[in-house]
C-alpha cells in the first residue's frame, strides 16, 4: 500500500513508533527511524524490517529537543531516501510533578520534545510533500491533548499545543493532496506508562498487575490498554486514499477515556 513512499517516525525504537514503523515497513514503505537505543538493537531493528519486509530502513540519532538536529532529521531523510512523503511526530517524554514543585527544565524539554519538535519537522517536510503533492502528517497527541490530570502540567499544554499545530497545518495544506491530522491515544502499556504503573506499585504498595488496573480504571472504562498495533492500524488508514478527506482531526483510541 505504501510503496515507493518514505516515512520518517520520530521516536520510532520503542513503543507507539517502533509499531508504526514496522507496519509501515510492512506496506513497502522506506523508514528513517529516529530516537534513543543502544546501538546493537538500532542495527537489529534496521536489518529486521529490512529482513521481513523488503523495505530500506535508515536511522537518524536527532535528538528532537534541539531545533537544528529537527531540520537535520528530515533534511538526511531527503538527502538519503529522496524525499518525505509521510512525517510521524511521535517523540514523547512525561514528567509527573505539581506544578509549584515543577522543576523549569523539565517543562522546557517535554515543550521541546513533544510540541515544538514537530513544529520544526514539519515547517522543513511541508515544502517535500508540497513538490509531489502528497503528504500525511500525523501527529501523536494525547486524550491529554483534550482533557487535563493534575501533575501533567507540561505534557498537557504540549500534547493541547500540538493538536492547535495540527488544525493550523491542516488548513495551510487543505486541498494540496497533504494532510495533517492527530492521533489521541489513552493508555497504551509502553515503557512511557510502565514508568508510571511501577511510581503507583511502589508509592500504594501494591503489585504492578493491580497497579496497571487501578491505572486503567481510574480514565479508561474499557478497561484494557490500547495496543501498539491499534493505533499504527489507525496511522496506517489515515494514509490510505479513504482518508484522503480526513484533515486536522484529532482522532482518539482511548477506551472510552474522553466520553465520559
Ligand atoms: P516510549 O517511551 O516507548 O517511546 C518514546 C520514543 O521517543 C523512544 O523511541 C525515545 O527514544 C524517543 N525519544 C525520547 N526523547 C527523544 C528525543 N529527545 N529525541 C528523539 N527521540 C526521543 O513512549 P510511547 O508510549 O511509545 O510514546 C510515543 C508517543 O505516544 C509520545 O508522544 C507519547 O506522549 C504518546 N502517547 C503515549 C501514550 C501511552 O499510554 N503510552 C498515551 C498517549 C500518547
Amino acid at each position: 500500500m505504501l510503496k515507493g513512499r518514505v516515512a520518517v517516525v520520530t521516536g520510532s525504537t520503542s513503543g507507539i513508533g517502533e509499531a508504526i514503523a514496522r507496519t509501515f515497513a510492512e506496506q513497502g514503505c522506506s523508514i528513517m527511524l529516529n530516537g534513543f537505543e543502544e546501538r546493537a538493537a538500532i542495527e537489529n531493528q534496521c536489518s529486521e524490517l529490512a529482513r521481513a519486509f523488503g523495505a530500506e530502513v535508515l536511522y537518524n540519532p536527532a535528538d528532537l529537543a534541539q531545533a537544528n538536529q529537527c531540520a537535520d532529521l528530515i533534511e538526511d531523510a531527503e538527502r538519503r531516501l529522496g524525499c518525505v512523503d509521510i512525517l510521524v511526530n511521535n517523540a514523547g517524554i512525561q514528567h509527573v510533578s505539581p506544578i509549584e514543585d515543577f522543576p523549569p527544565d523539565r517543562w522546557d524539554c517535554v515543550l521541546a520534545i513533544n510540541l515544538t519538535a514537530a513544529f520544526h519537522t514539519i515547517r522543513k517536510a511541508l515544502p517535500l510533500m508540497r513538490r509531489s503533492g502528497w503528504g500525511r502528517v500525523i501527529n501523536v497527541s494525547s486524550t491529554h491533548g483534550l482533557v487535563a490530570s493534575s501533575g501533567k502540567a507540561a505534557y498537557v499544554a504540549a500534547k493541547h499545543g500540538l493538536l492547535g499545530l495540527t488544525k493550523v497545518v491542516a488548513l495551510e495544506t487543505a486541498g494540496s493532496g497533504i494532510t495533517c491530522n492527530a492521533i489521541c491515544p489513552g493508555w497504551v502499556r509502553t515503557p512511557l506508562v510502565q514508568t508510571q504503573i511501577d511510581v503507583k506499585a511502589k508509592s500504594e504498595g501494591i503489585a504492578l498487575e493491580e497497579a496497571a488496573r487501578r491505572l486503567l480504571l481510574e480514565k479508561q472504562p474499557s478497561g484494557s490498554f490500547t495496543t501498539v498495533e491499534q493505533i499504527s492500524s489507525l496511522a496506517l488508514f489515515l494514509c490510505t486514499a479513504a482518508a484522503s478527506n480526513i484533515t486536522g482531526a484529532s482522532i482518539p483510541i482511548d477506551g472510552g477515556w474522553l466520553a465520559q
